[in-house]
């Protein structure tokens, strides 16, 4: 066969994880005593009152059939009454709700929905790596801006020339942020929806930390800016929130017209969401009130403050987390994050995610995901303190 690489897999950057991926195996094969912050994983179960309607749904025989389309009617109303409670922002749940396979799925197909082939797409540095490979993807041509550490990890978008946003369509922006823990407040999303506008650009608000907060302030919805969508939409995610990675759910919110291309693509690629999940997904957003959605956040904070302490025992330097489970440290003088990350698993079996993989600003980093209980957190961080620097 002709087989080769295709141009676009090519395109890809390379995966830098794969000499810590390769050691961590060997540890692992080794008998050692890994504890892995790496992945962005909730280690707790999903939510009991989920998996009860999970069980539920499935014995009804109309969720075996294909669920076409991009929503039942069911979830898409649920999503709807969730958001109307949560922000107070009214959307018709037909037009301007869409169910995901997750919402990475729906991330990664945006771009062949909305972007030509050599058209710009702006794409932030820290970012969630799929903006750029979905970018790619559909031949469009990934113009990265950073995210400012003195900006509290918001970008200035008059750093951004004039003359790349002109020749832009799509802009992705992620708050509550992954890595940073970072969030972003209705005043800044203003800003970034009037830059989407000035430019003519479509904004993509990745909000799949929205229900992860660990401060006092909810994080808001961009569609909470007046005429957001007509320039926006934005993406919610079960997976974090209700420990449901496994699942695979998630969906859009915001601009008719953008979803309907986002439809438009995925029922040629899939054929929609398992209806008893999106039934058991609707029940989880009918939920998300309830005490053990605020235990889980309580959990978290509990681990993000441990986390910081600990890590500034060892010398770090590390601001806490506002939303997410992610801790963003700072690396000690004379490392970079691959050197550390490569260090910490040599010499204290400690698996962690260099922040280069995020974007090239973000080499003086490294990301702990908190999905490890306290007493791996403790030992963790001992083992650390007896490294020298
Ligand atoms: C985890 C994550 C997602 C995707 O989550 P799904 O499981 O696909 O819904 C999207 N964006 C960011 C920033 C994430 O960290």
């Amino acid at each position: 066969m002709k087989f080769v690489e295709t141009e676009r897999i090519r395109a890809l950057p390379p995966y830098l994880f794969l000499d810590i991926d390769r050691k961590k195996r060997a540890a692992l094969e080794a008998g050692r005593d890994v504890i892995d912050f790496g992945m962005g994983d909730p280690d707790q179960p999903t939510h009991a009152f989920i998996i009860d309607a999970m069980n539920a749904a499935l014995r009804k025989p109309a969720n075996h059939r294909y669920p076409i389309g991009g929503g039942l009617a069911p979830f898409r109303r649920a999503i709807a009454e969730f958001v109307q409670r949560r922000y107070g922002v009214t959307v018709d749940p037909t037009r301007e709700v869409l169910a995901l396979i997750g919402s990475k799925e729906g991330i990664g197909h945006l771009p062949l929905a909305v972007v030509n082939p050599g058209q710009t797409v702006l794409i932030p540095s820290p970012g969630y790596p799929v903006y750029r490979a979905g970018t790619i993807f559909a031949g469009g041509v990934p113009h990265v801006f950073e995210l400012a550490p003195e900006r509290d990890w918001r970008p200035d978008f008059s750093t951004i020339p004039s003359e790349v946003a002109k020749q832009a369509v799509l802009i992705f922006l992620n708050y509550p942020n992954n890595p940073t823990g970072a969030t972003a407040d209705l005043k800044f999303l203003a800003e970034a929806v009037a830059f989407a506008r000035e430019y003519g650009l479509l904004l993509a608000y990745d909000a799949a930390y929205n229900d992860l907060y660990l401060a006092d302030e909810r994080p808001p919805s961009v569609l909470q800016v007046p005429g957001a969508r007509d320039v926006a939409i934005e993406f919610h995610s079960a997976s974090k929130t209700f420990n449901m990675t496994g699942w695979r759910i998630g969906f859009a919110l915001g601009n008719a017209e953008v979803l309907s291309a986002l439809l438009r693509i995925k029922s040629n690629l899939d054929t929609g969401v398992f209806g008893a999940i999106q039934e058991a997904t609707a029940a989880a957003y009918a939920g998300i009130d309830r005490p053990e959605l605020h235990a889980s956040r309580e959990l978290y904070r509990a681990r993000a403050t441990r986390m910081v302490a600990g890590l500034r025992a060892c010398g770090f330097e590390v601001a806490p987390p506002k939303a997410t489970f992610y801790v963003w440290p700072r690396v000690p003088r004379g490392y970079d994050s691959l050197r550390l990350c490569t260090k910490l698993l040599d010499e204290a079996d400690v698996v962690c995610v260099p922040g280069i993989g995020f974007g090239p600003n973000c080499d003086a980093y490294v990301r702990f995901s908190l999905s490890v209980p306290d007493e791996r957190i403790d030992e963790a961080l001992t083992r650390m303190r007896r490294l020298k620097w």
